[in-house]
């Protein structure tokens, strides 16, 4: 019984994939970091927009030119470089922290040495930092080395249990192990992305518009609501998987 429900989620994955590939496309990556840029660039994102992620990290870099810098810096210099992200102290302190231990453990600020590591040892070794959960670590493993890491942000969260892609109870943290185990490896990306813009854009937290939703006829929450669904973006009815 385990294995034909796991059949099915997969099949419910494959089809989530494909539906929001045919209407988002595939997006790529805000822009190429070296892992310890994304490092950076990710606990800036931290309870903040992109906008304004992106604003805090051109800021620190313009002002305090390479992360030696940054992290020998005047605590004050690099909370007030970052402030536009908020929580500025909290986030200045602990990139500092963590620039400092990365220099105490390798002698340098390359984390390039991560690529030699499978990917839950990768993974591991960046989990040990105050500030970087596993969240975080997934994003610098998968768009940074290429190692197959899925990063499940609240959008993802939310919009995967509303699908039936997990079980309601799931806690985020068993959540990425678990859509890792449900989509192809090579489409983590694409996936992660067409997700979370289904999340900001559909799929809202308080109010879903689930009549123009492409995966309104699949969803357990459209389902559970009773939502007729006027939107379907492919010509077939989906196949392969069962709601229940
Ligand atoms: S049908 Fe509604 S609840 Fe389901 S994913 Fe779409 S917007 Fe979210």
């Amino acid at each position: 019984m385990a294995d034909v429900a796991q059949q099915n989620l997969s099949a419910l994955a494959g089809e989530v994939h494909k539906r929001l590939k045919l209407v988002f496309g595939e997006p790529a990556w805000r822009r190429a970091h070296t892992p310890l840029d994304e490092l950076i660039s990710t606990i800036l994102s931290q309870n903040t927009n992109d906008r304004n992620r992106d604003i805090a990290f051109d800021r620190l870099r313009k002002r305090l030119p390479n992360w030696e810098a940054v992290r020998d810096a005047d605590v004050g210099q690099v909370v007030d470089a970052i402030r536009i992200a908020g929580l500025a102290n909290q986030k200045g302190a602990r990139i500092q922290e963590i620039l400092r231990q990365i220099t105490a453990e390798r002698g340098n600020l390359d984390l390039s040495f991560l690529c030699t590591l499978s990917t839950d040892e990768a993974r591991s070794w960046l989990l040990r930092f105050k500030g970087v959960g596993l969240k975080t670590a997934a994003i610098v493993l998968l768009f940074s080395l290429d190692k197959p890491a899925f990063p499940v942000d609240t959008h993802i969260y939310r919009v995967s249990g509303r699908v039936g892609l997990r079980p309601a109870d799931m806690r985020v943290e068993e959540a990425h192990h678990h859509l890792e185990g449900l989509f192809n490896p090579h489409d983590y990306g694409v996936v992660h992305l067409n997700l979370i813009r289904l999340g900001r854009e559909i799929c809202h937290a308080r109010k879903p518009d689930c009549d123009h939703c492409p995966l309104c006829d699949i969803c357990n929450f459209a389902h559970a609501n009773m939502v007729e669904c006027n939107q379907n973006p492919l010509e077939e009815p989906a196949k392969g998987f069962s709601r229940g």
